[in-house]
């Protein structure tokens, strides 16, 4: 167990059949899973709410709360199916694309589960199947049917996936199966919702509606994160930030659109770009890609682990490592590992001057002062009684080594700070007046060990207490 190890990054795991286990989850969530990812790409409506139910069930046990994110699958760009269920297509050889075929495809040509392709693609334009491991040039495109000729070939088998290199297939990110799966998600209260493909503001914008009006008999408003996976989406991440809670770095339909070799440096610049937005980033997709099948991750796999957190992602992400994988226990604690070794290394005078911030709100302020003060007098914690968690949220945008502890009396807010980097959410009931809820918050830090007699913290609130945005009030504390 590593959960006593100091880790400011967080994890999330994607649960499968090799997770799906109340015994070997609670262990999962007591090792480092922060949040827990249900990929609603498999699976009907009924799986998800039991698996759902399972997750706050485990985390009950594990004591700690964690935070549900429900991952829609979004447009289907696939391929139909083959009468032998594949094919190995030849370089050099023809082969078509027919969005009217009906019958199973063979080495000739195959139907289209994506029924626009015609419309979307060109001449000359080069397709990737199956993740960019088969390649098809466009040769012409009659009617229904985009003749290719295969320029790597490969196995190829029933509704593979396609892309187009540079991007441009105009699918709608929501489809009707996402809509009723929102009305699932939300049925749990899901704390955050994973849009796939959105190509703009605009359809986050809808996802947002969807959710809040599914989630108003519960008066829940989930975090929504927009996958960055589509080459159109890159020119536009301000516009999409803008309309999201946080993105998350989809390395594997990316690295298709957008050629593999730009992915790194648009990962930097993602994650740089959503921490100055205020928002959450999450790395995802193959990052301890052979402990599927190996006990223990390749260098190359630690190294992009450590690097993901130098960059300042708030999470790394798990897929078919805990969802399909062998050693599902294993990976999370060696990725929480290497997590907290790469932020010990990481250096301790960045981003502690904010001097050259502009602030214009009160909330906002008090928050950098919590850290800037912190930070020149020593303080052994940051503390923040928060409401909604945006104080958190500022917080954690800078990256300091002192870790933040957020009080809230509300446990939607909890789970959903659960994601925030360096944040570690405690629920407490903050209705009473200013001083006893200062005078409780003292208690549960040296009830926890976090502050001893004769530390200091610097801690944050609103008075009066539990408005959201009220945060007006900075206290320095040396615990007695
Ligand atoms: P997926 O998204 O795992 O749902 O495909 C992540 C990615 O494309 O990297
Ligand atoms: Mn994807």
């Amino acid at each position: 167990m590593t959960s006593h190890i100091r880790r400011a990054t967080k994890i999330v795991a994607t649960l499968g059949p090799a997770s799906s286990n109340p015994a070997l989850l609670e262990k999962m969530i007591a090792t480092g899973v922060n949040v827990v990812r249900l990929n609603f790409s498999h699976g009907k409506a009924k799986d998800h709410e039991e698996r759902a139910a399972m997750v706050r069930e485990a985390s009950r046990r594990a004591g700690r709360e964690v935070a549900i994110m429900a991952d829609l699958q979004g447009p289907k760009i696939r391929v139909g199916s083959f009468s032998q269920g594949r094919v190995m297509l030849q370089a050099g050889r023809p082969f078509a694309l027919d969005a009217a075929r009906e019958t199973p495809g063979d080495l000739e040509a195959v139907g289209l589960d994506y029924k626009e392709l015609p419309q979307d693609v060109h001449t000359g334009d080069t397709l990737l199947l199956n993740d960019g491991l088969i390649v098809l040039r466009v040769q012409a495109i009659e009617g229904s049917v985009v003749h290719t000729e295969v320029v790597i070939g490969g196995e190829l088998s029933d509704h593979k996936g396609i892309n187009r290199q540079g991007g441009g297939l105009t699918a709608p990110a929501l489809t009707a199966k996402d809509m009723d799966d929102i009305k699932t998600a939300m049925g749990f209260q899901a704390d955050y919702v994973a849009v796939s493909f959105p190509k703009n503001a605009t359809d986050m914008e809808m996802a947002r509606q969807l959710c809040n009006v599914a989630g108003a008999a519960w008066r829940h408003k989930p975090g929504l994160i927009a996958k960055i996976e589509r080459a159109e989406a890159v020119p536009r991440l301000e516009e999409i930030l803008r309309a999201s809670d946080g993105i998350m770095v989809a390395r594997g339909d990316l690295a298709v659109e957008v050629g593999n070799a730009a992915v790194p440096a648009l990962q930097k610049k993602m994650i740089r770009m959503a921490r100055e937005m205020d928002k959450v980033v999450i790395t995802a997709t193959q990052m301890m890609e052979s402990m599927i099948t190996n006990p223990v991750p390749t260098r190359a796999e630690v190294s992009d682990v450590a690097n993901a957190v130098l960059d300042g992602t708030d999470a790394v992400m798990l897929s078919a490592e805990t969802a399909a994988g062998k050693y599902p226990l294993e990976t999370v604690e060696q990725m929480a590992r290497i997590c907290a070794a790469a932020e010990a290394a990481e250096d301790d005078e960045r981003d502690s001057d904010f001097g050259g911030t502009t602030l214009g709100r009160v909330d906002q302020s008090i928050a950098m002062g919590a850290l800037f003060t912190a930070h020149h007098l020593g303080a052994k914690a940051i503390v923040a009684m928060t409401d909604s968690g945006s104080t958190a949220l500022w917080m954690s945008r800078r990256r300091i080594h002192i870790p933040i502890y957020a009080l809230t009396p509300k446990i939607a807010t909890q789970r959903k700070m659960a994601i925030y980097r360096n944040v570690r959410p405690l629920l407490m009931d903050t209705s009473a007046d200013r001083d006893t809820a200062l005078a409780q918050a003292e208690v549960q830090l040296k009830e926890r060990n976090i502050v001893r007699t004769g530390d200091l913290y610097a801690i944050t609130c609103g008075e009066p207490m539990g408005q959201p945005g009220g945060t007006n009030m900075l206290k320095i504390c040396r615990v007695r």
